[in-house]
């Protein structure tokens, strides 16, 4: 089947890609570099990433799904996929938590003054946010975290510790849920906050992953005093507000048009150099699989985003399209790895390096746990979409 968009789409996408050839270092240079991950301090990474957002933000761009009326660009959904895909394929620097959930869920559920404060300076990229909701015995269940905020006068007082908290020490706000009611049902007893991560008692300690870059940290809260006019929403009734800023997370066409490209690497790497397929030939087939799940994973993609535009609410569609789409990436990484060889495993500017295969292979481990583990994935197809007994 051949999918054709309308001619204005398909001129929006060509106006995309003329921004990112424009805004965008090359991408030999960004591979070179190892923009991925290899920045040389965290002042780079945060310099890069929010000065081309800012250029998107100038654009309309930044917050184009959010409706007009909030300073977005209350685009279709079908303009929303393409900006997503061109974005992905280029492995543009596009990620921002602000834009993803925190404004979407202050439209909902925000005061107006909290609307006024912050939704502007989250569209114009103003300040970089981080999500705080993973705790060390709070994951998949959530619902368990035990990080207390406790009222005392016109401030809440918070006590605890975060995980896995992706660029916590780039932050300027924290997304933070804490526990309000310890004796409620665990679901009842949570409320959100808005967290300025410069507040004194906050430390933001940084976790190094096994491929030696710093994402994600640890953050602890001692005695930090947050002003009650940043709780947002109900009191108690964080969990709902929760669930509904996740549902904001699970797209899905990154994965396939980052995946996409990737591939499409790694076949220009095997044409340059016969002798990687000569040493394994049947890479050949391996490269063929990836290429037809890159396709099979786009369909997904859109018929979550379809359904999105048809004003239905994708559930398990959007769980088969993230699970899918984290296991195919490492599935690309690994044929990756199996493409080089040896030589797959030198890493950060060996001279003998081919492509820096390796940190990807790494990278991709950590795809299948973060925004919902693969098995939590699984749970949700078999019991919503196939109506299977919970265990
Ligand atoms: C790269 C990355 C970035 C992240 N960024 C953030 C962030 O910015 N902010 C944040 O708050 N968190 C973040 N996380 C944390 C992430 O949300 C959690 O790691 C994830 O939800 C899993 O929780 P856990 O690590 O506690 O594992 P656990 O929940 O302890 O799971 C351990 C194992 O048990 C399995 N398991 C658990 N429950 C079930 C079940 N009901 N049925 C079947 N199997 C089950 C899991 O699938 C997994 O294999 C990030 C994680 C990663 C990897």
């Amino acid at each position: 089947m051949r999918f054709r968009y309308d001619p204005e789409i398909e001129a929006f996408r060509e106006e995309v890609r003329q921004f990112i050839r424009e805004h965008l270092p090359p991408e030999e240079e960004r591979l070179r570099r190892g923009f991925e991950g290899g920045f040389r301090s965290p002042e780079e990474e945060k310099a890069y990433v929010m000065g081309f957002q800012r250029k998107l933000a100038e654009r309309g761009w930044l917050a184009m799904a959010w409706p007009k009326e909030y300073g977005g660009g209350g685009a279709s959904h079908m303009k929303q996929l393409v900006y997503n895909e061109e974005m992905a394929y280029a492995q543009a620097p596009v990620g921002n938590m602000g834009i993803a959930w925190v404004g979407p869920s202050l439209m909902l559920y925000g005061t107006e003054e909290q609307k006024r404060t912050f939704i502007p300076r989250i569209a114009q990229a103003q300040d970089w946010w981080c999500t705080l909701y993973s705790e060390p015995g709070a994951g998949s269940d959530l619902a368990a975290l035990q990080t207390r905020a406790v009222r005392d006068g016109d401030d809440y007082v918070i006590n605890g510790q975060k995980i896995w908290t992706s660029g916590g020490h780039l932050a300027d706000w924290g997304w933070l849920a804490a526990r309000t009611d310890p004796d409620a049902p665990k679901h009842k007893g949570i409320t959100m906050f808005m967290v300025n991560m410069k507040s004194p008692g906050i430390t933001v300690r940084p976790l190094i992953n096994m491929a030696n870059r710093h994402g994600f940290n640890e953050v602890f809260f001692e005695d930090v005093r947050v002003p009650a006019t940043q709780v947002v929403g109900e009191v108690n009734r964080g969990w709902y507000h929760m669930a509904v800023a996740l549902d904001f997370e699970r797209s899905g066409i990154q994965a396939f048009a980052g995946g996409r490209r990737s591939v499409e690497r790694l076949v220009a790497l095997a044409k340059e150099r016969p002798e990687l397929v000569r040493r394994r030939p049947s890479i050949r087939h391996e490269l063929a699989d990836r290429a037809v799940e890159v396709n099979v994973g786009t369909f997904l993609a859109y018929r979550v985003a379809t359904m999105q535009a048809r004003g239905l609410v994708p559930n398990t569609e959007a769980s088969a399209s993230k699970l899918f789409g984290s296991e195919m990436s490492q599935r690309i990484a690994l044929t990756g790895m199996h493409l080089l060889g040896m030589a797959g495993q030198l890493r950060d500017g060996s001279p003998y390096m081919v492509i820096d295969q390796a940190t990807g292979y790494l990278q991709a481990v950590s795809a299948t746990i973060a925004a919902g583990t693969s098995e939590i994935q699984r749970g949700i197809i078999a019991t919503r979409g196939l109506g299977l007994p919970r265990g």
